[in-house]
């Protein structure tokens, strides 16, 4: 690491210590040649990701929104908010765990889907009409009796 002094790049670590629950780590240094001492931080790269939407236009990936989404499909179902923020976390964490730095928004979708489908079919429902935009309220009620077949109660206020 340089020294932003002399700029010699020779130098010594004085004291590491962890931050930010782990994420960061500073490390005092002190230059070999003039022995100016500075700090540097490490920290784990995040790549941004794109989200590329269904007119094509990207945008990049706004985990509050996601989260929102979840709690606007989920208001009248009984998952408890913690629920809902754990599920908004876990879908984060691995669309970051994936290669590819750009997801499309049906991607997204559906990832959601199949999580909301295992703990509220209400919800899940909800939440597929905004995040799949069903493209007539035909796909839309068949999607509602879909579920209905399966002996879940809607309520369709
Ligand atoms: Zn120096």
């Amino acid at each position: 690491m340089r020294c932003p002094s002399c700029s010699a790049t020779d130098s010594r670590v004085l004291e590491s210590r962890l931050l930010d629950q782990e994420a960061t780590l500073r490390r005092r240094r002190e230059c070999s040649t003039c022995k100016t001492r500075f700090t540097t931080y490490e920290r784990v790269e995040t790549v941004p990701i794109t989200v590329v939407k269904r007119d094509g236009k990207r945008q990049p990936f706004d985990p509050h929104k996601l989260l929102l989404g979840l709690v606007h499909a989920t208001v009248k179902s009984p998952i408890p908010a913690d629920d809902v923020a754990a599920l908004a976390a876990d879908i984060e964490a691995q669309l970051a765990k994936r290669n590819a730095r750009e997801v499309t928004s049906e991607e997204i979708g559906e990832l959601v889907l199949d999580r909301l489908r295992s703990v509220d079919e209400v919800a899940y429902v909800r939440f597929a009409s905004v995040y799949r935009s069903f493209s007539s309220i035909e796909d839309f009620m068949g999607e509602l009796s879909r579920l209905a077949g399966k002996k879940v109660s809607l309520p369709l206020s």
